[in-house]
């Protein structure tokens, strides 16, 4: 198609590997974003001589981010550099059992004997498994849009869809029994079942299918960028820059504006400004009630259960632990309850934590002798709960689980602190009800109600990031943008 004016509607990291796509591509590209800054939800925080990553702290499929800059042509070492993890993370449970999860499958599975007892090809089969659906399935439901009959018709599809009956265990059995049928160990259980929060879903209902996602982190591999998450943003949005995107901060758009069921553009502060194509890169749920009020709503697809939130405590540590690294995991003893817990609305008492140390990979990150630690559990979609009760409870709650799992005093460590709750991640990034990962998983069709990155119902417009198909968290917001531009490509 011939090139267009085109306008983003967010700096998310959707709308930025959109924009680059299609500056690229040699469209004009303009993005409006919120807040003074780019990236959305991954950005970073400084208090005082703690810098954190304020969102994202895995870093996986950096692929995505190279095929960003070869199509830019550009030289990727001149904007990013990454690292591959030997670890991919450290794994602690309350009865003293520790595990490292090494990046080399093989060290991986010895591990896993040597702690647990589990013959080490319980670990390989595993993974190998995990590696076949994302073969089967990945590049059909991950990298295409779903909504099109192109897709349907295309033979890579079919050839998916004649495999359909060796995955029946993994699309009709919950990730949970896929994962108890494969492994021997509870312990081991929990671990693979953690992969369903990587989406935001609950493994006890989420499908099989969602056990692909270990292909990513343990196949592939866990990366870390040189300085930190937040290069990310900064490599995407200077590569974006030198293609000629234009970006205006501090700019929230209130409507788009349609004319004879064609999107024309935006209107900021009763000013109209007239666009080719309008992309949103902000949550789908507010673009149809704020922005597209006055169009008809996809109500099924927007009534689809969130996923869930977070709440993340920003620890500086005055001290330094050797046992931990860049990614920590300290386990409940009771993991159901924790997501019977969460779809109540509501936190257990034993929560799963999470510990960020990127300290481990950016000294600078903290002071000599200190700590940054990113310290996070699961909590609910933001639903009018009483937040503060919650937070001060979660608080107590996960510290003396710390002290009681690593055998220290934290308290007397904590020498700054600032919160992220649902609340603060909905205010902002306008994520709806501060969901991490848009709507979640937690049924076999979910990938299907998930929004598409068009409507039939309106030309011009379209959907990139992190609540629209394939779905939240990095990889996929960047396959978002892809998947966009290629139907504005095709348009
Ligand atoms: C605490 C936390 C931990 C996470 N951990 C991981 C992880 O380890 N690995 C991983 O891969 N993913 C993780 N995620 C998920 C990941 O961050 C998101 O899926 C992804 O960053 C979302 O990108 P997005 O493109 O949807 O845009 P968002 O980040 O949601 O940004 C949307 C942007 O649009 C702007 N905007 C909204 N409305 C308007 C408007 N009307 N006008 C102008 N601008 C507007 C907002 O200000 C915002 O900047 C995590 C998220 C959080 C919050």
């Amino acid at each position: 198609m011939e090139n267009s004016k085109i306008c983003i509607i967010g700096a998310g990291i959707g709308g930025l590997s959109t924009a680059i796509r299609l500056a690229a591509t040699g469209h004009q590209v303009t993005v409006y974003e919120a807040n003074s800054y780019p990236g959305g939800k991954l950005t970073e925080l400084q208090l005082g001589d703690f810098r954190f990553d304020a969102g994202p702290s895995l870093f996986t499929m950096p692929s995505y981010i190279e095929d960003l800059f070869s199509i830019a042509e550009k030289d990727i070492k001149d904007y990013f550099q990454y690292d591959q993890l030997d670890i991919i993370c450290h794994y602690f449970w309350e009865d003293d059992t520790r595990l490292k999860a090494y990046a080399n499958a093989e060290d991986f599975a010895e591990e896993v004997e040597k702690q647990l007892g589990v013959p080490a090809k319980e670990i390989t089969d595993t993974l190998a498994a995990s590696a076949k659906k994302y073969h089967l399935t990945g590049t059909t439901f991950l990298e295409k849009s779903l909504h099109k009959s192109s897709t349907w018709l295309s033979s890579e599809v079919a050839r998916s869809i004649t495999q359909i009956p060796m995955l029946t265990g993994a699309v009709f059995q919950s990730m949970h029994k896929d994962n108890q049928r494969r492994l021997s160990h509870p312990k081991l259980v929990q671990l693979f079942d953690r992969f369903a929060t990587y989406n935001g879903s609950n493994p006890y209902k989420a499908p099989g299918m969602l056990n692909i996602i270990p292909h990513f982190e343990h196949n592939i591999g866990a990366f870390f960028p040189k300085g930190g998450m937040h290069q990310i943003t900064l490599a995407l949005y200077q590569l974006a820059v030198d293609l000629g995107v234009k970006f205006h901060f501090n700019q929230t758009i209130d409507k788009i504006q349609i004319k004879d069921k064609t999107a024309v553009g935006i209107q900021i502060n009763n000013e109209y400004r007239a666009y080719d194509k309008v992309v949103s890169n902000m949550d789908v749920f507010p673009t149809y009630k704020k922005l597209l009020a006055d169009q008809s709503q996809p109500h099924k697809t927007l009534a689809q259960p969130r996923s869930t939130s977070a709440l993340i405590f920003y620890w500086g540590i005055k001290k330094e632990f050797k046992e931990l690294g860049l990614h920590n995991i300290l386990f409940s003893k009771n993991y159901q309850r924790e997501f019977t817990a969460l779809d109540a609305g509501t936190i257990d008492e034993d929560p799963t934590i999470y510990i960020n140390i990127s300290k481990k990979y950016v000294p600078a990150d903290a002071p000599e002798g200190c700590e940054n630690w990113f310290t996070m559990i699961n909590v609910p979609a933001n639903n009018g709960q009483d937040w503060e009760t919650m937070i001060a409870k979660a608080r107590t709650d996960m510290i003396e689980k710390i002290d009681r799992t690593l055998d220290i005093n934290l308290k007397e460590l904590i020498v700054c602190e600032s919160i992220l709750d649902p609340r603060s991640i909905e205010s902002k990034t306008a994520s709806y009800q501060g969901a991490l990962y848009g709507t979640n998983s937690n049924n076999i069709f979910a990938a299907f109600l998930r929004h598409p990155n068009f409507t039939k119902k309106i030309k011009d417009l379209y959907f990139c990031g992190g609540s629209v198909h394939p779905g939240g968290g990095i990889p996929l917001c960047l396959l978002s943008g892809k998947i966009v531009s290629e139907l504005i490509q095709a348009s």
